[in-house]
């Protein structure tokens, strides 16, 4: 009997089965999701326009960011005079961002192209915001690069929202010599050759991809002390982690103690050496 209690208990026990509403800060529709559900970083939760948990907390980031407050985006004003750049941003919000702001979508194969970490000839410039969502965890090493190449894709004061997987600590970079290299399938394996820069040969097995095999390389899993610093000798003040709970937004980071979305401001170099950079 008491068993039975136990079991019952369990199951009905209010948290991650109870069925939660928001009004989802991308869409402006009320949706109903699981707390299971909207805890997930990449399940979607929204019934409407298919967002995650990720996807919400980026453009909160970008309302707190460019707002100083939590704005659903389609009650953004339009700002035109914003000029914002996507790195392969999902189509479930970069479609209401073109809809407010000077904003490009862009992408490392296809057109509009941009390449983080080469970015010279790029036609974008004095942005106000950029956003990088999941996206350096795959990025050819040395990452440092990118961040910088962030920094100088934004007007100072302008505003960085970025998410990655990571982890406390220290990065664990999985390809450090990374230079030429190619993956092959071998016995149903992908495999990474890479010839290093002075001229070695390295051989990678256990590779990890996402968005299924063979899709996007995993480069690297970040450390949260790793990417603090990137940031910092990139130009940016510290990181600003957007841990909090939204709950009106379905924005639920209750037990995620890593890889939430975070913003950062592009700061001066005046700033930086007086080291004003912290929030
Ligand atoms: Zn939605």
């Amino acid at each position: 009997m008491n068993q039975l209690i136990t079991t019952v208990e369990r199951t009905t026990s209010p948290d991650d089965s109870a069925s939660i509403r928001f009004r989802c800060n991308i869409c402006g529709d009320y949706s109903r999701s699981s707390l299971q559900t909207l805890r997930n970083r990449e399940a979607v939760s929204c019934e409407t326009c298919r967002s995650t948990l990720r996807f919400r907390a980026v453009i909160n980031g970008l309302s707190i960011g460019l707002f100083g407050r939590q704005i659903a985006l389609p009650d953004f004003p339009i700002r035109r005079d914003l000029k914002g750049i996507g790195l392969s941003d999902s189509d479930v919000y970069a479609k209401g961002l073109e809809q407010k702001f000077t904003y490009t979508n862009t992408f490392l194969h296809t057109s509009p192209r941009l390449d983080i970490t080469d970015i010279d000839a790029a036609p974008f410039k004095e942005a106000d915001f950029v956003i990088a969502s999941d996206v350096f965890e795959h990025v050819q090493p040395p990452v440092d690069i990118a961040f910088k190449n962030v920094r100088r894709l934004l007007k100072t004061g302008g505003v960085f929202v970025f998410s990655v997987p990571y982890v406390p600590g220290t990065t664990a970079e999985h390809f450090p010599d990374l230079h030429d290299y190619k993956i092959d399938s071998r016995d149903g394996r992908f495999v990474l050759t890479n010839t290093t820069i002075d001229g070695r040969t390295q051989e990678f097995q256990d590779l990890v991809f996402h968005g299924g095999p063979g899709s996007t390389l995993e480069m690297r899993l970040f450390g949260f002390t790793d990417l603090v610093r990137h940031f910092r000798a990139a130009g940016f003040g510290d990181p600003t982690v957007l841990s909090f709970n939204a709950a009106q937004f379905g924005i639920d980071f209750t037990g995620e103690a890593c890889s939430i979305p975070m913003i950062a401001h592009a700061i001066d170099g005046l700033e930086q050496s007086r080291g004003q950079a912290s929030y």
